[in-house]
């Protein structure tokens, strides 16, 4: 491991001396219910808190405790879910809250390798959960840690290689301390979000920046360094925004597998060759419903292992045969917009009311 460029333990008592003025007053931060709190941590992977607090509140007046969330119906979980995205977080949440009480009889277990049993829940997470509701000796690196040790070490490396992996979670490892680790945590969790900010950091405000690296050799802007990203493999897909009497059917994909449980305008995959109306105009036949497709353009959006290129045909008709399947739905648009759509067929129903429908 590389030589340290300062003494470890002079950096929680900075953090904390900061916190004790300038953390923030978090409606997860009044509790050491490890219930509470691994909400909170699943909720704010990826999202901020300015969107997580709603969501936080309303999760607990619907699921008070995680026996609660474990006899729900998954589908209740992911609707309850709508617009706060990344929904395997939502699948994983409700598998966990089974696990919780089905295997570990309802208590949360307290070190980081028995934590890491529960879906969803990564080494990061458990280390959260351990230091904040169990004041347990246990490192976090979520992004915003990362990118504070990043600059305050000025590792020169892309921070998502294995070799900096190693070495970061050595580090977060060292400066944990002992005693106050729950503070220490929620300090260095703020640094990131308000202080050490990924474009602009507000170093002047920083309490270690008299320690940082990044800053001694102006590089608080460079690093840490880009990760070069993988070319992701693209698929194609139509989708037919069949409305009757202002109304649009939706579907829910079946619970397990890609987007399980999640809503969608009724989609084909569309093969290389293959035309995206013709295929449509299939899906029509197994509708039994005819008349004239009218093309509402291409979305695309990139979710986490594949791009996807999605065109969109709308179809109005006056009467519609019984659908068979059970997960079938009519929709107004302002019904939709509560629902919870996955990524691209949000945003084809953002273009939906932009046309003017
Ligand atoms: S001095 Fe600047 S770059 Fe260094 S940790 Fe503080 S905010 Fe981040």
């Amino acid at each position: 491991m590389a030589e340290l460029p300062f003494a470890t333990d002079a950096i929680a008592p900075r953090l904390l001396a900061w916190y004790s003025k300038q953390g923030r007053a978090l409606p997860w931060r009044q509790t050491r219910d490890p219930y509470r709190i691994w909400l909170s941590e699943i909720m704010l992977q990826q999202t901020t808190v300015a969107a997580v607090i709603g969501y936080y509140q309303r999760f607990l007046e619907n699921f008070p405790s995680v026996e609660h969330l474990a006899a729900a119906p998954q589908e209740a979980v992911i609707d309850l879910w709508a617009g706060l995205g990344y929904y395997a977080r939502a699948r994983n949440l409700h598998a966990a809250a089974k696990m919780l009480v089905e295997e570990f009889g309802g208590e949360f277990p307290q070190t980081v390798t028995e934590l890491q049993q529960l879906p969803g829940v990564g080494r990061s997470t458990a280390g959260a959960i351990s230091a904040l509701a169990f004041e347990r000796h246990a490192p976090i690196l979520d992004g915003n840690v990362r990118r504070i040790l990043c600059r305050l070490f000025a590792l020169q490396q892309p921070p998502r290689s294995s070799a900096a992996e190693k070495q970061l979670w050595h580090w977060a490892e060292l400066l944990t301390p002992v005693a106050d680790v729950h503070d220490y945590t929620q300090a260095i969790m703020d640094l990131g979000a308000t202080v050490c900010l990924p474009r602009k950091p507000l170093c002047e405000d920083c309490p270690l920046s008299e320690l940082c690296q990044a800053r001694e050799f102006g590089l608080e802007q460079q690093l840490p360094l880009k990760q070069k990203s993988k070319p992701v493999p693209i698929r194609h897909e139509a989708a037919l925004l069949l409305e009757k009497q202002g109304k649009y059917l939706v579907r829910r994909r079946p619970a397990s597998g890609l987007l399980g449980g999640l809503w969608e305008f009724p989609t084909v995959s569309i093969a290389d060759g293959e035309m995206a109306e013709q295929k449509v105009r299939l899906l029509m036949s197994d509708f039994a419903v005819s008349g004239d497709l009218r093309p509402l353009g291409n979305i695309t959006h990139i979710y986490s292992h594949f791009r996807l290129e999605l065109q969109l045909f709308q179809l109005s008709i006056d009467d519609f045969p019984q659908v068979a399947e059970a997960e079938n739905d009519w929709c107004a648009a302002e019904e939709l917009s509560q629902l919870a759509l996955h990524g691209a067929h949000k945003k084809a129903l953002e273009k939906l009311q932009g046309s003017g429908e």
